[in-house]
C-alpha cells in the first residue's frame, strides 16, 4: 500500500472487520464466561461499524461520483465517532477488569485470552487520548492534507510549513499521553507496529544501511539495465487479465475478494469472506499495474488467511504494518520479481502481449523488472534503493521528534540526506520533502518504518519457509505456490493480531529482528544480475 491508502488502511486496524451473518456472531463463546460473551458482543458491534466505514471508504475511492464527497466525509466522521464512543465505553473497561481471573485461567495463546489481552491494549491506548485532542487532531490532519494537495504541485514548502509545525507539536502531545517510554517516537511506532521500539528499528536500520550504501554504489557503477521493453503500449484490458491470472496462481481467492481500480492501490477487509484489493493501470508502463496487483494480493492473502473465529473482533486482521508489508513485499518481490516465478509465468504473460513481448527473451524481461537506479521518488524505487528512501525519512522523523531539527530546516536536511545516501539531489521540494503524503496527514513518527521492517521480515520469513521446505524454490519455478502459501497461512496468517511483531518473529525464526537475511538475498540476487563478482 502506498500513498494515502497506506496510512489509514482498513487492514491495519483491529476495528475494521465485520461479520454480517448474525448466526455466526456467537461462535467460540459457547460455555465461556458470560462476561466474555458480553465483551465479544460489544466488540463485534464496534467492528461492524468499522466495516461499514470501510465499505464507504472503498466506494469513495472506486465508484463514488465526485458530488458525493461532502456527504461521504460527514458519514465517515459519524461512523468513526460512533465506533470510538462504543469502544471507549466504560462498560468495556469494567468487563476487561472483571475478566482478569478468567483470562489468567486460560492459555495466553488461546483465542479468548488473546482477545482480552489485545482489546485491553487497544482500549488503554484509546482512553488515554482525550476526545478534545482526537477532534483537534483529526481536523488538523484534514486541513494539513488539503494544504499539501495545493502545495506539492506549486512546489511551495513554506505553504505547508506552519501545518507541519503544528503536526509536530500534536505528535509530541500524543506521545505525551503515554508516559514511561524510552524514546518519544515509541508510542507513535507502537500504533502501527505494537511492541517495536525506536531503538530496535534504529539498530536494525543502521545495520542494513551499512550494507546497502556500498551495494547501491557498486550496482550503479555498472551499466544501467535496459527497460525499454516495459515502456511500450500495453492495453489496459490485457494488463488486467495478466494480473488476475498471476494472483489467482498466488492463491488470492476471488470468491472472497475482488479487484477494482483506484488512484492509490490498497487492500481493505470487510470480513473474512470479503477482502478486496485495488490497482491502477498505466498503458505506457507494464510495471505499474502488474506489481501493484501482486503487492496488494500479498496483503489480501494475509487477510484472507486470518482464522475465521477471529473475524469481527480486534484480533481479526494482520498483526502490524511491518508484518503486513512483509507479505505484500514477499509476494511482489521475493516471488513476483524472481527468475523462478518468471520461468513459469513469462510465456503466459507473453501470450497476453504477443506483439510487445513475443520476441523479448526472458532474460531481458527479468533484467528490466529488476532495474536498479538512484532515483528521487520512493514509490518508484527498486528493491535495493527503496530501503534507503525509508531510512532517510525515519531518521528525519526521529530528528524532528527529538528536537534536533526544526521544521523550517527540513527541506535542506532532506536534500542533504539524499546527497549522502543516494548520491543525488532533488531539483525541487515537489520531488523532495513534499513527495509523500504521510507527514501531511497530521502525524510525524511511526508512519514509515513499517515499509523497511516489511522487507526485513519478508526475507526472514521466506528463509524460514525454505529452511523447513527446501522444495519451495523449485515449486515456484513450476508455478506451484500452494506449499509456500500454506506454510505462511499456518505459521503467520491465521494468528491475526493475537501475536505482536517481536513475538511472531521469535516464533517463526527462533530469534529477533535481523537484517542479515535481506542483505544476503539482495547481495546474491543483484550481485548476479550486475555481475559484481
Ligand atoms: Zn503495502
Amino acid at each position: 500500500m502506498d500513498g494515502r491508502g497506506s496510512i489509514a488502511p482498513a487492514v491495519s486496524s483491529g476495528l475494521m472487520t465485520a461479520k454480517n451473518d448474525a448466526r455466526q456472531v456467537d461462535d467460540g463463546t459457547g460455555g465461556a464466561d458470560p462476561k466474555y460473551a458480553e465483551l465479544r458482543r460489544r466488540l463485534v458491534e464496534v467492528s461492524d461499524i468499522g466495516a461499514a466505514s470501510a465499505v464507504l471508504s472503498w466506494d469513495q475511492t472506486t465508484y463514488m461520483p465526485p458530488g458525493g464527497s461532502g456527504a461521504r466525509g460527514r458519514q465517515l466522521a459519524t461512523l468513526g465517532r460512533l465506533a470510538h464512543e462504543r469502544f471507549t465505553d466504560d462498560a468495556i473497561g469494567h468487563l476487561l477488569d472483571d475478566l482478569r481471573p478468567y483470562e489468567e485461567s486460560l492459555s495466553p495463546q488461546s483465542d479468548e485470552a488473546s482477545l482480552i489481552r489485545v482489546t485491553r491494549r487497544d482500549y488503554e491506548k484509546a482512553v488515554r487520548v482525550p476526545a478534545s485532542f482526537v477532534a483537534e487532531d483529526r481536523a488538523h490532519g484534514a486541513a494539513s492534507y488539503d494544504a499539501w494537495v495545493a502545495a506539492r504541485p506549486a512546489n511551495d514548502f513554506r505553504a505547508v510549513q506552519p501545518f507541519l509545525e503544528k503536526t509536530l507539536d500534536l505528535s509530541l502531545q500524543y506521545a505525551g499521553f503515554f508516559p514511561g517510554y524510552a524514546h518519544v517516537a515509541d508510542p507513535l511506532i507502537d500504533d502501527s507496529d505494537p511492541g517495536v521500539t525506536a531503538a530496535e528499528v534504529r539498530r536494525v536500520f543502521d545495520e542494513l544501511r551499512g550494507h546497502l550504501v556500498p551495494l547501491v554504489r557498486a550496482i550503479t557503477g555498472q551499466l544501467v539495465a535496459d527497460d525499454a521493453c516495459l515502456r511500450q503500449h500495453y492495453p489496459e484490458q490485457a494488463q488486467w487479465a495478466a494480473g488476475v491470472e498471476a494472483i489467482r496462481l498466488f492463491g488470492y481467492d476471488f470468491e472472497r475478494g475482488r479487484q477494482d481500480k483506484s488512484a492509490h492501490p490498497y487492500t481493505t477487509r470487510f470480513a473474512h469472506g470479503d477482502v478486496r484489493i485495488t490497482t491502477r493501470v498505466n498503458e505506457h508502463d507494464l510495471r505499474e499495474c502488474l506489481f501493484a496487483t501482486l503487492h496488494e494480493a500479498g496483503h489480501g492473502l494475509y487477510e484472507q488467511g486470518v482464522a475465521p473465529p477471529l473475524d469481527a473482533t480486534p484480533l481479526g486482521s494482520g498483526a502490524s504494518s511491518g508484518v503486513h508489508e512483509s507479505q505484500s513485499r514477499l509476494w511482489e518481490n521475493r516471488v513476483g520479481r524472481s527468475r523462478g516465478f518468471w520461468t513459469f509465468f513469462y510465456p503466459r504473460l507473453q501470450s497476453h502481449f504477443p506483439a510487445q513481448l513475443g520476441s523479448v527473451p526472458l532474460d531481458t524481461f527479468y533484467r528490466a523488472i529488476n532495474k536498479v537506479e538512484r532515483s528521487l521518488i520512493r514509490v518508484e524505487a527498486d528493491e535495493v534503493t527503496y530501503n534507503l528512501h525509508i531510512m532517510i525519512r525515519f531518521g528525519l522523523e526521529l530528528d524532528l521528534l527529538e528536537g534536533g531539527l526544526a521544521v523550517k530546516d527540513l527541506p535542506e536536511a532532506w536534500n542533504e540526506r539524499y546527497r549522502s545516501d543516494l548520491g543525488i539531489t532533488p531539483p525541487d521540494d515537489r520531488d523532495g520533502v513534499l513527495q509523500d503524503v504521510h507527514w501531511y496527514t497530521g502525524r510525524i513518527g511511526g508512519l514509515f518504518q513499517g515499509y523497511t521492517l516489511g522487507n526485513i521480515l519478508g526475507a526472514q520469513f521466506f528463509d524460514a519457509a525454505v529452511a523447513e521446505q527446501p522444495d519451495i524454490p523449485a515449486q515456484i519455478e513450476r508455478g506451484e505456490l500452494n506449499s509456500l502459501l500454506t506454510w505462511l497461512q499456518e505459521r503467520l496468517y491465521r494468528h491475526g493480531r493475537k501475536l505482536t511483531t517481536p513475538e511472531l518473529v521469535e516464533g517463526i525464526t527462533g530469534g529477533p529482528l535481523r537484517s542479515e537475511p535481506l542483505v544476503r538475498y539482495l547481495t546474491r540476487k543483484y550481485g548476479e544480475l550486475y555481475e559484481l563478482g
